[in-house]
């Protein structure tokens, strides 16, 4: 599905290496089983679509499993809503899970394990505050100091822990750590917090709880649990794999999966992060998480991207330890590279000047258009012709450059599957804007059957005025002005002009066709909004740079 060959072994990343050498080696009890543990804090974005392609990817490839597992152990910023967009949007790329899971499916066993470290002396309550704790672990240069509640009792430990989960504390009051090293040069092994005490509804276990487990406690024990062969994760967690491997090394789970880390998709002119994310929509910089302009899923779902489109991109990038920011060009070249083949052709007015064919004596003529030039499978759509028309304005000009393409005073061009036809006499308004062409066409020019033997500038796009249809058009810029935006400052680097609306036409047979991508012809591709039919958006431009 994600278009690699595993049998061809010159493009396999270090991940598939390390996958094919545990096989040979049989190291893998239960085939490959991976999962995606997104946290039901947002909606994906192209990121995470790194994420999943590899996850279900190589199970795919090597005939494995694959779980989505939500990592939902922080119920303040957790929602019904995140969880329902996040399988939505893995569906639609095109993956199927084996299963759901939910970190807090787990609740009960982390719980037990946590007592099972307090009883073997690793784990200990601790009341200081939040800042004590922060201020006591020291910095890269100088080591931690240890707790002051670091030498509890086992009894007593046990017993704070239990009331902990009884609700008997406030938020803060105490804090489960494990006992590890607080002059470890990884400040990770500083004693790290493994529950607090939160009292906050739950979406799924509701009130059961006030105490959840972090999540470099939890992560690695649901790995294990799920039987998962490689815990594949981006590279911010080499630090936390000490963590991973201490805590797995000392509850009694009889599996020790591997992490392994990849690097971070990162893309030119976007930020990839949800809580930035969250931002864009909750100051209304954007209209919502699916707004066409957002590197979410959902955003580029209704800007007209293919999940194939994405999935392509996904396997062109690979996956390395090199961070590094990829070119929104490789995304767009997918893009366009997917809708070339499959996309349906009709024509689109963005910005319309009307042209009157004045020596056009009748009502309307029924011409036809093929859908897609190179795939006569798609058929042909009904293009109706009359005396009025629109063109482009851009396809006009008074006073034409040298090897003008286009229409100008006295020059003839070609209306697209239609005629020939020539401008006569140019009106202007008051304001000098030009409003109105009137031609004349040569009725013995028509497409397929021109005896006329003139010779036109060019060919343009049309439409008849009496059967275009009102379309407001939604053209897409990139959201930054710069190509890195940072999180510190990205508020500030926001493109003004990330979305023009226009006000044009499109073919009725466009309206009427059941595909919802098209390319308008010599303008780029354009996605029938999915809140409104009279709104297309702006996909893709037909070549680089523009
Ligand atoms: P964010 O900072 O956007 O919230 P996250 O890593 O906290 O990202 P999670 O929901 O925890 O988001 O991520 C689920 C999975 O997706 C994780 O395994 C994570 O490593 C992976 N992931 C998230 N962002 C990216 C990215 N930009 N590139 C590749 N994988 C990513
Ligand atoms: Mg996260």
């Amino acid at each position: 599905m994600t278009g690699r060959d595993p049998a061809n072994s010159e493009t396999k990343d270090f991940i598939r290496q390390r996958i094919e050498q545990d096989q040979a080696q049989q190291r893998l009890i239960d085939g490959v089983v991976t999962r995606f543990p997104p946290e039901p804090n947002g909606y994906l974005h192209i990121g995470h679509a790194k994420s999943i392609c590899l996850n279900f990817g190589v199970a795919e490839e090597y005939g494995g499993t694959t779980y989505l597992r939500f990592d939902d152990t922080n119920p303040i910023k957790e929602s019904e809503e995140f969880v329902e967009a996040i399988k939505g949007d893995v569906a639609w790329l095109g993956f199927k899970w084996a299963a759901v899971t939910h970190a807090s499916d787990y609740f009960e066993e982390l719980y037990k394990f946590a007592v099972d470290l307090i009883n073997n002396g690793k784990a200990f309550v601790c009341s200081l505050s939040g800042e004590e704790i922060r201020r006591g672990r020291g910095t890269l240069t100088e080591p931690g100091v240890n707790s002051p509640y670091r030498d509890r009792s086992v009894a007593e430990n046990l017993d704070l822990f239990a009331r902990m989960r009884a609700g008997e504390f406030a938020d803060g009051e105490h804090v489960l750590r494990a006992k590890i090293d607080m002059a470890s040069p990884n400040i990770n092994m500083r004693d790290p917090v493994l529950y607090r005490i939160r009292h906050v509804s739950h979406q799924r276990t509701g009130d059961a709880w006030c105490i959840y487990p972090m999540y470099d406690y939890t992560h690695c024990i649901c790995d294990a649990l799920e039987g998962i062969s490689h815990s594949l994760c981006t590279l911010e967690f080499e630090d936390h794999r000490p963590l991973y491997d201490w805590v797995l090394e000392n509850v009694n789970v009889n599996y020790h999966p591997p992490q392994i880390e990849f690097s971070r998709l990162g893309l030119e002119y976007t930020v990839m992060s949800k809580r930035l994310l969250h931002r864009l929509v909750d100051e209304q910089i954007v209209d919502g998480w699916d707004d066409p302009r957002m590197p979410t899923l959902a955003g580029l779902r209704r800007r007209g991207v293919t999940a194939a489109a994405i999935r392509d991109f996904c396997s062109r990038i690979g996956v390395t330890k090199q961070d590094n920011r990829i070119e929104m060009n490789l995304l767009d070249f997918c893009i366009r590279k997917d809708l070339e083949d499959t996309a349906p052709r009709g024509m689109g007015v963005l910005q319309p000047l009307k042209v009157t064919i004045t020596n056009w004596q009748q009502d309307s003529l029924m011409l036809t258009g093929p859908w897609h030039a190179r795939d006569e499978s798609l058929g042909q759509r009904e293009l109706p012709f009359s005396g009025e028309l629109w063109i482009e304005r851009d396809d006009f000009s008074l006073q034409p450059p040298k090897k003008w393409k286009r229409l100008a005073p006295g020059e003839m061009v070609r209306l697209r599957y239609a005629f020939i036809i020539r401008c006569d006499e140019v009106i202007s308004g008051d304001d000098g804007q030009v409003v109105e062409l009137r031609c004349s066409y040569f009725a013995d020019s028509r497409s397929g059957q021109d005896t006329s033997g003139l010779k036109p500038n060019g060919v343009i796009h049309w439409l008849s005025a009496a059967h275009a249809v009102a379309a407001e058009i939604r053209d897409y810029g990139r959201l930054f002005q710069v190509p890195d935006p940072r999180a510190d400052t990205f508020m500030q680097d926001i493109n003004p002009d990330s979305r023009k609306v226009l006000q044009g036409f499109v073919e009725p047979a466009i309206m009427q066709h059941e595909a919802q991508r098209f390319q308008f012809e010599r303008q780029g591709y354009f996605c029938k909004d999915s809140d409104n039919t009279a709104v297309f958006n702006k996909t893709v431009s037909l070549r680089e740079g523009f």
